[in-house]
């Protein structure tokens, strides 16, 4: 599932990029830092990812781990929202 094909806890990773901090629960990917991450999840494949998940499962531990691997960055402040690489696809 995970990179490491192992579990999907999350743990801080020597072999990892950025040794694992920046990970999107959603989709199971480590990005290289925030920027990579926050670009990612600009991303359709990810929006899509996340729609499923809060569709099949709205209010379950699936949202308390996203949060506790997100932090206050989605919660919190958005960068204005019509941002310009929006809709970038891969
Ligand atoms: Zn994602």
């Amino acid at each position: 599932m995970g990179p490491l094909g192992t579990s999907d806890k999350v743990e801080l990773d020597e072999d990892l990029p950025a040794h694992g901090q920046h990970f999107c629960i959603a989709c199971s990917r480590y990005f290289i830092s925030t920027t990579a991450l926050e670009t990612h999840q600009k991303t359709k494949p990810h929006r899509r990812r996340v729609k499923e998940l809060m569709g099949a499962r709205p209010h379950n531990q699936t949202d308390a781990e996203w949060a506790a691997g997100m932090g206050a960055s989605d919660n919190g402040q958005r960068p204005g929202g019509g941002g310009g690489e929006a809709g970038m696809e891969l």
